[in-house]
């Protein structure tokens, strides 16, 4: 029996990240796997069309789309519904089951356990979003992040505060370092604070609430806990030139940390980046998709597709992602669905 994936075309002027890459459907092609690509799906990630046939993909026009079966379906959000005739399972960042799949499964829920590492989309892109995010602060700050001496004059390094320190959190801390910054940073599960370390960065400790959720994961702060610690990091954030935040609770609006008090007492110039903004966000005043300036001149950065702006790198990672869940999906050359990893991400 040949096994046939293919990616679920998607409007790539709206996510620019693709589900395979080339150089990921060789590996799947030498594996056995038929690999189908709609046309132009690459297009937005540098993958040309032209690489994806040298790799030995098929590409399919709309109309091909809906003769063809399919094994495996896979997507970033899945749309509703397939434009395939037909596929046995559809894989999406999303929890909500495709039609025109037998069964669906939501990479989302895959488990974060050390097996389950090398399929976690979860982590390998917000990687890259921490590093863009790092990046973005540099951008858009007016001044310098490193220490320089110069016969004109010399700066002192940039303070840079990391709020929310999962696995974005901890690159943007490794890049804000190695930019020069001078970087501390905050998170709510006090366990944390080693890798802060680690990294060379100062741990903020603050005489707060705690929020131990399960699973490695935070708990959500009642009201009255989240306003203590919005004044908690208060003066931690007007100290600061560059602000990223990242803090997120499973199934939860992300927990708003910097209030617009907070804002209004940064220095003019200062930059605050949301990574929360597509959920709610962590900070009063972002706005989801934009970058706005306040009263005071506080620059704050709400874009929300952090992995998308490296868009090359991001579906790279991705597409070995998928390469690496499919080889657990294949039992004596036949789909299946036992894996209990693959278990546990089935919604329908
Ligand atoms: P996430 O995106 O859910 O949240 C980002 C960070 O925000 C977390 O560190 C969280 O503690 C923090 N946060 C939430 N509420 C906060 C608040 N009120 N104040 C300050 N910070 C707050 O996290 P993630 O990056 O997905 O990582 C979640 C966990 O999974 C971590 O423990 C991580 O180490 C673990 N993990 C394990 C693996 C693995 O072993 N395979 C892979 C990835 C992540």
């Amino acid at each position: 029996m040949t096994l046939s994936v293919g990616i679920a075309p998607h409007d790539v002027t709206q996510e620019p990240r693709v589900a395979l890459v080339p150089e990921v459907v060789t590996k799947l092609v030498k594996q056995g796997w038929q690999v189908y690509v709609p046309q132009g799906a690459g297009g937005a990630a540098s993958c040309p069309d032209a690489a994806y046939a040298a790799a030995g993909a098929t590409l399919l026009g709309a109309k091909d789309l809906a003769k063809t079966k399919l094994t495996v379906a896979l997507g970033l959000n899945l749309p509703a519904k397939l434009p395939y005739a037909e596929a046995a399972v559809a894989i999406g960042l999303g929890s909500s089951p495709a039609a025109g799949a037998a069964s669906s499964l939501a990479l989302q829920k895959l488990p974060r356990t050390t097996r389950a590492q090398a399929m976690d989309v979860l982590s390998s892109q917000a990687n890259l979003g921490g590093y863009a995010a790092a990046l973005a602060v540099a951008h858009h700050l007016p001044r310098l992040l490193p220490a320089l001496s110069t016969a004109a004059g010399s700066t002192k390094p940039a303070k840079v505060l990391i709020l929310g320190v999962g696995v974005a959190g901890l690159q943007a801390i490794a890049t804000a370092r190695r930019l020069g910054a001078a970087v501390s940073a905050f998170d709510i599960r006090p366990e944390v604070a080693e890798q802060i370390k680690s990294l060379g960065a100062k741990v903020v400790e603050v005489d707060g609430p705690t929020a131990e959720g399960k699973g490695g994961y935070a708990g959500a702060l009642d009201a009255a806990g989240l306003q203590q610690l919005q004044e908690k990091l208060a003066p931690f954030v007007a100290q600061s030139d560059g602000v990223i935040t990242t803090a997120q609770v499973p199934g939860k609006a992300a927990p708003v940390l910097v209030s617009a008090v907070a804002v209004a007492a940064m220095q003019p110039g200062s930059v605050v980046v949301d990574m929360a903004a597509a959920s709610g966000g962590n900070v009063a005043g972002t706005k989801a998709g934009a970058v706005v300036q306040t009263a005071n001149g506080i620059t704050l950065v709400g874009e929300t597709n952090w992995p998308g702006t490296l868009a090359q790198t991001a579906s790279r990672f991705w597409a070995q992602n998928m390469a690496n869940l499919l080889a657990v999906m294949v039992k004596d050359g036949q789909l299946s669905l036992e894996d209990e990893l693959v278990q546990a991400m089935v919604v329908a």
